[in-house]
């Protein structure tokens, strides 16, 4: 029993879904509190390091690097814009130090594309990527 709910839990792509944390919650009161039913299977699947409280879960969280960037912080990494419109492919790479200053360097880049409105058709379905300037 304790076997196949830590597979369920190391099987699972998303691993701070509710279901995951109950489940790891079930596992570890099983492996603690050792409630009747519980055999000595359960001594071989302890976890490779013990997890203290949410600890646990960190190293698996998904795609989180901190705050988002913004139009400062963009300026001040050198950081190259590309921005397109989806509707018509229209293209343009704006100077994030010129955005920063016309917009507020607070902004972050994601909000300040939600703003954006395609200069050739006037669509707002604006998508963009940063990338490391070219020296
Ligand atoms: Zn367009």
């Amino acid at each position: 029993m304790i076997t196949a709910l830590d597979a369920i839990v190391r099987n699972d792509r998303y691993p701070l879904s509710p279901r995951i944390r109950t489940l790891r919650e079930l596992s570890q009161a099983a492996t603690g509190a050792a409630p009747a039913g519980t055999t000595a299977a359960a001594q071989g699947s302890t976890p490779r390091r013990p997890s203290a409280g949410t600890g646990g879960v960190t190293e698996m969280k998904p795609y989180h690097h901190g705050p988002p960037l913004t139009l400062g912080g963009a300026a001040a990494a050198r950081v190259r814009l590309v921005v397109w419109c989806r509707d018509c492919q229209h293209q343009v790479e704006p100077d994030p130090a010129e955005m920063a200053e016309r917009h507020d360097a607070e902004t972050t880049v994601p909000d300040w594309r939600r703003r954006l409105v395609c200069g050739n058709c006037c669509s707002k379905q604006i998508d963009f990527v940063a990338t490391a300037a070219r020296r």
